[in-house]
């Protein structure tokens, strides 16, 4: 009975949907062994460091990634980079196939003057810093100013100017990192403007995530309902039903009693920056009313650009804008590529399922015969890794710590924090 080895890199959703999917292919004749590679010492991607603390119910798509984990045939090699600690030809010589899953991590950027002045900095460092990842928990975020905006008109926008805009004590419950409850707590920034370069109709944000916008209890939720009238107007009657949804949801907020609450959220639609001002720190953002000439300018300390994300490079794979070049999935020979790091960042935790199943088909479609030279054990002689048990552990003692303080976890915050709760 041919077993195949095969190594998925990046233990995200993406790389977890490929997993199960093989898994779900497996029959008598047709076995796989996988081994998932994750540079950090914990998994689940940006289910753990992407998506919002105060949206807890998301995450519980974890359950799902550690039944994948403990359904056999399954080790989990975490601390381990693909680029550094391993290559892609050695994995590429030792398994049978290997998966791409590494997301894309890296901001985009305006590329407008004044972006890189302190005080500009992007969803990619401020999301993963109050998410607690490692690599971010020294980003310098400016907090001691009235007015931030955040530009971008996702979910990830949305996410960002409702961290910045809540009640902090209200984060009190969820897994947010604690240097950023304490810095959010002690912050200055009484107004949160969201700043979309099109119009409402045009919006990336999702219905339901704009419907829960004024049920914020300590928050001011403003749109102007001439804005959503017209956005209504310019929309015309075959419209999507997707944007149709989405514009109901901005009528209902624009249309909301008005409350008179400290902090306030603001959006605005149809600008585009063209220059952020300051003198050695973020003073005021120049925006242009789009389809025009007209000018005018937001005084704030703090910008965040939530405008879209590109996967960082790896040596020995190819790419082009932002994504490993790829044909529905297939890289080369016994290359694959699944989730963000394949189609940029789009779609929900759920879009990478079905991608990572259709892909899981095609590698097994391209399968030969299965080969014996070795696995990434024989690369790790000098390296401890967090194995799939470590793991657990770190996540057993993560959530005790947040037991009695009613958080459904306290994240631990630094590498070796981490890997001592794994016991290494
Ligand atoms: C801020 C934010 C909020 C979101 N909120 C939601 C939400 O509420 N609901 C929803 O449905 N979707 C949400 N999403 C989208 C969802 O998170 C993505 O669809 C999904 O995480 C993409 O999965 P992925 O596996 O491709 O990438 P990722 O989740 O990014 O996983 C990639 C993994 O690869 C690892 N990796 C990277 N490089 C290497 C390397 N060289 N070697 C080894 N490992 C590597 C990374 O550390 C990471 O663990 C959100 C996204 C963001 C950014």
């Amino acid at each position: 009975m041919p077993s195949y080895k095969v190594a998925i890199v990046g233990a995200g959703p993406a790389g977890y949907f490929a997993a199960q999917a093989l898994q779900n292919l497996q029959t008598e004749e047709l076995q796989f062994s996988i081994d998932m590679i994750e540079r950090l010492p914990t998994p689940w991607g940006l289910v753990r460091s992407g998506v919002a603390p105060d949206h807890p119910k998301i995450k519980t798509v974890s359950k799902v990634f550690e039944k994948v984990a403990n359904a056999g045939n399954f080790r989990l090699f975490g601390d381990v980079e693909l680029g550094t600690d391993i290559s892609i030809e050695q994995l590429k010589e030792m398994y049978d196939a290997v998966v791409i899953a590494t997301g894309s991590a890296i901001g985009k950027k305006l590329g407008i003057p004044g972006e890189d002045l302190p005080g500009s900095i992007s969803c990619a460092e401020f999301v993963p810093w109050y998410n607690a990842h490692p690599d971010f928990h020294e980003t310098d975020v400016l907090l001691d100013c009235q007015t931030a905006l955040v530009i971008g008109a996702g979910n990830v926008a949305m996410d960002v100017a409702r961290m910045l805009a809540l009640e902090p004590s209200e984060l009190d419950a969820t897994d947010t990192a604690d240097h950023a409850i304490a810095a959010l707590k002690a912050s200055a920034i009484r107004e949160v403007v969201l700043s979309a370069r099109r119009g409402p109709e045009h919006a990336a944000f999702t219905s339901p995530e704009l419907r829960e916008l004024p049920k914020l209890e300590h928050t001011n939720v403003f749109m102007a309902k001439s804005d959503i009238e017209a956005a209504v107007v310019r929309a015309g009657s075959e419209i999507e039903k997707d944007t149709r949804s989405n514009l109901d949801a901005m009528l209902l907020i624009s249309e909301k009693e008005a409350t008179n609450h400290d902090r306030t959220m603001k959006f605005q639609f149809l600008a585009t920056p063209v220059e952020i001002k300051g003198n050695n720190r973020v003073e005021e953002v120049v925006f242009q009313r789009t389809g025009s000439d007209e000018r005018f300018s937001i005084k704030c300390g703090l910008v965040i650009t939530a405008i879209g994300y590109e996967a960082a490079s790896i040596p020995g794979i190819p790419y082009e804008r932002g994504k490993v070049v790829n044909n529905e999935g297939r890289v080369d020979e016994n290359l694959y590529v699944v989730g963000w790091a394949k189609r940029g960042p789009s779609g929900v935790i759920g879009t990478n399922k079905s991608d990572s199943t259709e892909v899981m088909k095609l590698l097994v479609e391209g399968l030969k015969t299965a080969k014996s030279n070795g696995d990434i054990t024989d690369l790790l002689t000098d390296k401890s890794h967090v194995s799939q048990e470590k793991w657990e552990a770190i996540n057993a003692s993560e959530i005790a710590a947040g037991e009695p303080l009613g958080k459904p976890r306290k994240k631990a915050v630094t590498r070796e924090e981490l890997l001592s709760l794994g016991g290494i």
